[in-house]
């Protein structure tokens, strides 16, 4: 939606996934890759310029890819700057060059047109091979062709290394592993046409502390690159030509969060308990090795969620039992005696990776992700068990299976672990026997035979983006259907209440990773329905804490009471948000 008004400030509304304000210069980057580029006619006497253009485009992609992989090795290591090497092959890969040039011989057409139907013909045809390395180089062949067609055709040839200043990044939209790639001291911030509050972009934006406002529907076609804008996400608001009102207005915000900043640090190490002393475990969600310091610095009791496929993305080769067990073992180690709760792999849908091969799947959220990829590649699955049980010896490891849908997958997955268990008894590799082992509950299959999965888990942890988009049929990453994307419906309260009761019934605790233990408002509900962990996004966990601590959990228990009974969750939310205010006025504070 936009708002334009006469003094020339536009109002670009979108849903705000990263707290903060910034302002700065646009940059629009296109993303037409992956589009037809159009067919032209050449005549024979300009085939040799056609070649030559290809022949600098390769040049010019070589140099960048080159560029790209110094940066990534210098910020991220040398294994994140190795996917590049696979680029930089493609390029030198003749077959595919002398087919270019026969195609436009025999076509007689431009460039790019051949250029694109060639590679993507080598790309379909690797992608439905058996192989899992060659499935890989289907993608890393996309990516370059996009790359040369930039090269070739201009689009998307936004330079960002030259640009002095750091700039708001628009864009129609990114990928996780993109945003993963994203240097915060360039990056001010970030828009994007598309997207939703718990895709993983959002999820990474918040890690990396970079105010991130998306599903903006038309930010790219209505914002040009080098308009001065404010981005706000706490609002999920882009304002372009601010006026000065509109500056003011927002130099008030920041002033306000640095006091409640500074207010929030006095708590960190206190308790999240509420004021008639009801203790909840609050503890952080982490992508990466490198958000362990994240934790420590937020005062969170150990990590309720550690997505461990972030490891396994753009990964040429995936990562062994050794590297893993190494990644692992610096996480438990940096946080023992505290809990780490590993969830296993869960590549799928938003975050498929070059690891697994491109997803080609009609709905990839109900496809072949998580535990049902895991238990059809227990080769996979087993080095990652293997690896999670060694690490289990040097600190506080738990762990949990992603997408349960019923107690088959459960005790399949068990099965394995205790193979691996014996093996490694075998081996005289030290593991914790103790190990306790849960499941996410992030499907209503789940929690409608949460009595029986109880039975084989020692505690559930509630995926609330995922169960809220399966409850609720919304596609979580769609924002034409992000208002029907309720946390406080109804519905969900009821699939919340009878996952605590089964847990209750087992003597487990259940515990709430999603998106929505880090919203203010369900905090009242999700402490009355009585969850016994939280698990939050780093930068969100002082203010959750605040909020416990000044809350009475009875006053919560009625809330709860009451909004079961609601046949609606406008009731519901209207309640609970006065209690928030009431609570914690001004923390979670908003301006437009
Ligand atoms: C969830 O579904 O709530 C969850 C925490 O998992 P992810 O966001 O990684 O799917
Ligand atoms: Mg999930």
């Amino acid at each position: 939606m936009v708002d334009s008004a006469d003094n020339g400030e536009r109002i670009f509304r979108g849903i705000g996934v990263s707290p903060g304000v910034v302002r700065g210069r646009i940059v629009i980057l296109d993303d037409d890759h992956g589009e037809r580029p159009a067919r032209h006619r050449v005549e024979p006497k300009n085939f040799p310029a056609e070649l030559e253009r290809l022949q600098q485009a390769l040049t010019a992609t070589r140099r960048d890819i080159a560029r790209i992989q110094d940066e990534v090795r210098d910020r991220m290591g040398s294994s994140d700057a190795e996917i590049f090497d696979a680029h930089l092959l493609v390029l030198e890969d003749q077959t595919l060059l002398d087919e270019v040039q026969k195609f436009i011989e025999a076509e007689g057409v431009n460039v790019e047109f051949a250029f694109h139907e060639v590679s993507e013909n080598y790309a379909i045809a690797l992608g439905s091979v058996e192989d899992e390395y060659l499935r890989e180089r289907a993608a890393d062949i996309r990516d370059v062709t996009s790359r040369v067609l930039d090269n070739l055709t201009g689009r998307g040839a936004v330079d960002l290394s030259h640009l002095t200043e750091p700039y708001i990044l628009v864009r129609h939209d990114l990928t996780p592993s993109v945003t993963a790639q994203i240097n915060p001291e360039h990056v001010l911030g970030f828009a994007t046409d598309v997207g939703g509050k718990t895709s993983h972009t959002a999820i990474i934006a918040g890690s990396l502390r970079i105010p991130a406002v998306v599903g903006l529907k038309t930010a790219c076609e209505n914002m040009a690159t080098g308009d001065y804008a404010l981005l706000d996400g706490f609002n999920g608001v882009v304002v372009i030509n601010p006026t000065d009102q509109t500056l003011f207005e927002y130099g008030q915000l920041e002033k306000e969060q640095e006091d409640i900043q500074a207010k929030l640090l006095e708590i960190k190490d206190s308790p999240a308990i509420t004021l008639d002393g009801h203790q909840i475990i609050l503890s952080a969600n982490v992508e990466q090795i490198s958000d362990t310091a994240a934790v420590l610095d937020c005062g969170a009791q150990g990590v309720g969620l550690f997505r461990t496929e972030y490891m396994f993305l753009d990964r040429k080769v995936l990562p062994d039992e050794d590297e893993q067990a190494i990644s692992y073992e610096r996480v438990a180690k940096a946080l023992a005696p505290e809990p780490v709760i590993f969830r296993t792999l869960d590549i799928g849908a938003d975050k498929i990776g070059h690891a697994i091969g491109e997803s080609d799947e009609a709905n990839p959220f109900l496809g072949w992700r998580a535990i049902r990829f895991c238990l059809a590649r227990k080769d996979i699955f087993r080095v990652q068990l293997r690896a999670l049980l060694r690490a289990s010896a040097v600190g506080n490891v738990k762990l949990m299976y992603p997408m349960i849908s019923g107690v088959e997958e459960l005790t399949e997955a068990n099965a394995l672990l205790a193979v691996c268990m014996d093996e490694l008894r075998a081996e005289g590799v030290p593991f914790d026997e103790n190990l306790e082992v849960g499941i996410m509950v992030e499907i209503p299959s789940a929690v409608l035979t949460a009595n029986t999965l109880g039975k084989h888990a020692k505690f559930f942890s509630i995926g609330t983006n995922d169960l809220i988009q399966y409850t609720l049929a919304v596609d979580r990453l769609n924002e034409k259907v992000a208002d029907l994307y309720d946390p406080t419906h109804p519905a969900m309260l009821r699939m919340l209440q009878m996952t605590i009761d089964a847990g209750r019934r087992h003597g487990i605790w259940t515990g709430v990773c999603g998106e929505m233990a880090s919203d203010s408002t369900a905090i009242p509900i999700l402490l009355g329905l009585g969850v016994d962990e939280l698990s939050v996004a780093p930068q969100m966990l002082l203010q959750i804490k605040y909020l416990i601590r000044h809350l009475n959990h009875s006053e919560c228990e009625q809330l709860a009471v009451q909004a079961l009974e609601c046949e609606n969750s406008v009731d519901i939310l209207v309640q609970s948000r006065a209690m928030v205010q009431r609570a914690a006025p001004g923390i979670f504070h908003t301006v437009l």
